[in-house]
């Protein structure tokens, strides 16, 4: 797999839909989702650069966690359906959660994190198409508007921004209206200046339309394929 070629290809469309937003290319986190990947390939894209990570699943990370734990200023966030049975392990195994969905999973993670004298960045997960089969809050909904003023009473969690995996469309021009909605509810609720909430970060954008999403706004693209090839569909 040339994972540096690829990498190097995507860092070169960041930038350009970056450019074309009148962006700096900077501002685009990009983070490496590593599912169903082993220690190689991760060891490879580490080599070339890459520091920041993404795994959708406490139990497959937990099997990984040990043969990744030498890559020096690896940085681990999860991205999938947390559980909130599986909030103190995922705890100990990442830095961060981008998928707090739930206001009970926000106590069980601020009770973990409490307990591991640790302060953990989280975003919230939005589901912007209403789909059952994906999970996410409700922009609409009571439970994201309880979460967003319980927050101060978190105090070990750190809430930055949102996250979310729109609709799938075939193409890629058919996510934009989902980023930007994602966009503007960021706009929307960093503008009451909640206490303990800020709204700096939006993380949207896949290999299929990360460009599109970076053209509205996205400061973080979570890229797979585009960078470690087609995964195996043994899961
Ligand atoms: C798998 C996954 C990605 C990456 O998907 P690709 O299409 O392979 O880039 C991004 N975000 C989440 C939440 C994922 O589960």
């Amino acid at each position: 797999m040339p994972i540096a070629a690829n990498l190097a290809r995507v860092r070169e469309r960041i930038a350009a839909a970056a450019r074309r937003a009148g962006r700096h290319p900077d501002e685009v986190a990009l983070m490496a989702v590593t599912k169903t990947f082993g220690a190689d390939p991760i060891g490879e894209a580490h080599a070339a650069g890459l520091r920041l990570f993404g795994e959708n699943r406490v139990q497959e990370f937990a099997g990984k966690a040990e043969s990744v734990s030498a890559l020096a200023g690896a940085e681990w966030r999860l991205i999938g359906h947390l559980q909130s049975n599986k909030a103190a392990r995922a705890a100990e195994l990442f830095r961060g959660i981008d998928s707090l969905d739930s206001l009970r999973l926000a106590e069980k993670l601020d009770a973990a994190a409490q307990k591991l004298g640790r302060k953990m960045p989280v975003l919230l997960e939005i589901n912007l198409g209403g789909e059952i089969s994906k999970s996410g809050l409700d922009p609409h909904s009571p439970e994201l508007e309880e979460l967003l003023l319980a927050a101060p009473q978190f105090h070990a969690l750190d809430f930055r921004g949102l996250m979310a995996i729109p609709p799938f469309t075939e193409d890629s021009e058919g996510a934009r209206l989902y980023f930007r909605r994602l966009r503007e509810l960021r706009g929307a609720i960093a503008k009451r200046n909640l206490p303990s909430i800020t709204m700096d970060e939006l993380s949207m954008g896949m290999s299929h339309d990360f460009e599109v999403a970076i053209e509205e706004g996205s400061t973080c693209v979570r890229i797979g394929t585009a960078i470690f090839g087609e995964r195996p569909q043994v899961r």
